[in-house]
């Protein structure tokens, strides 16, 4: 079956902001919740939309999804799309149905459950090669992970919290005009976590994280170019009590090449061609990304002329077809000429090479203008 667009799925346009994605996020939630909605394909319409909140209302996802498409998520995820098991919704679905909401096992625990940790982005640079072919990259990320001095707790001694005993979570009674109600908050005295600890660990300073350095192997695909990104699941700043790793993103970053110039998948190479040649016409070795080919300058050419060389582009990232291959000539004047050269020129100057009646034109307006 095919995936619907995202945009299309959540009713908004490409260019939506973040609070109309969110609000209309809200209304789906609000209409298929199962909770709400006991109609048979509500939840699956509920799941549909939470994916492509879960994508778009976060910056670098949409980025990734705008550019890419579903395939951004699905090479990651063996087929399956964009995997938002971790995503917490609970800021929305808290204001949607009341603070005591939750579902599934995380329900009265939010508090307790754990954090993702954050996304990551770094620049690669690639040189016009790697990126054209492809290539593999050992690349050192410095991120953060759980401190072992403590095992990511930030402390050492670990006691249950006898104030929330535990839990993480207190309950007190709120007295409104409405009535009293139990309200659920987080635990000031253990932040939640549900222990406390007699000392805090010197390593990691009490934030259960020490930074790190490690290398990684990375498959740079071809066709890539300046601006792209690559999603690494999983290899950004480790979670907390317990949640996930945050992802990594590269970012490449293309240099320029000392021949080519890349638009696109297309390639330009200005090719230098001596006057004569113009002239005459001529066979000239060309260098292209797959070898040299052998390209015939016809007689009477100018400069700027352009000969297309279809399919010696770039591959494309995504669809496999390569772009064309653009030879733009460039007609240098030699700026010394020996004596036999001189006297050529000053032979052929006696000729009348003046062709096409620009040249006609321009005497005319001379004449008139004095
Ligand atoms: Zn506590
Ligand atoms: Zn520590």
């Amino acid at each position: 079956m095919d995936k619907r667009d995202y945009y299309e799925v959540l009713g908004v346009s490409k260019d939506a902001t973040d609070a109309e994605i969110k609000s209309a996020f809200r209304k789906l939630a609000k209409k298929y919740h199962p909770d709400v909605n006991k109609a048979p394909d509500a939840a699956e319409k509920f799941k549909e939309a939470q994916e492509a909140y879960a994508v778009l209302s976060d910056e670098a996802k949409r980025r990734q999804y705008d550019q890419y498409g579903h395939a951004a998520f699905d090479q990651m995820n063996g087929g399956a799309g964009f995997d938002f098991s971790d995503f917490d919704f609970s800021d929305i679905f808290g204001d949607l149905f009341g603070s005591g909401f939750g579902f599934g096992s995380n329900s009265g625990r939010r508090t307790n459950r754990g954090r993702r940790g954050s996304d990551k982005i770094m620049r690669v640079n690639l040189t016009f090669e790697e990126a054209v072919f492809g290539t593999k990259k050992t690349i050192n990320v410095n991120v953060s992970e759980d401190c072992p001095n403590c095992d990511g707790k930030g402390g050492l001694g670990e006691k249950t919290c006898s104030r929330c005993h535990g839990t993480g979570v207190v309950t007190a009674e709120q007295r409104t005009m409405f009535g009293s109600f139990m309200t659920r908050t987080s635990c000031p005295a253990c932040n939640g976590t549900g222990s406390t600890y007699d000392s805090t660990c010197s390593k990691c300073h009490g934030s259960g994280k020490i930074s790190k350095n490690t290398d990684i192997e990375v498959k740079v695909p071809a066709g890539v170019n300046t601006g792209n990104q690559l999603r690494l699941a999983g290899k950004g700043d480790s979670g907390s009590n317990g949640g996930p790793n945050g992802d990594l993103y590269l970012e490449f970053y293309v240099k320029d090449h000392e021949l080519y110039v890349r638009d696109d998948n297309d390639i330009y190479l200005d090719l230098p061609i001596t006057i004569t040649e113009a002239v005459l016409g001529c066979k000239k070795e060309v260098p292209t990304l797959y070898g040299n080919v052998k390209l015939s300058i016809p007689p009477g050419s100018a400069s700027g002329d352009k000969h297309r060389l279809k399919g010696k582009g770039i591959e494309d990232l995504h669809t496999g077809t390569k772009g064309n291959m653009y030879v733009v000539l460039n007609i240098v004047v030699p700026e010394k000429l020996s004596r036999d050269q001189k006297k050529l020129f000053e032979a052929l100057a006696e000729t009348n090479l003046e062709s096409g009646d620009q040249f006609k034109k321009l005497r005319d307006y001379v004449r008139k203008n004095v």
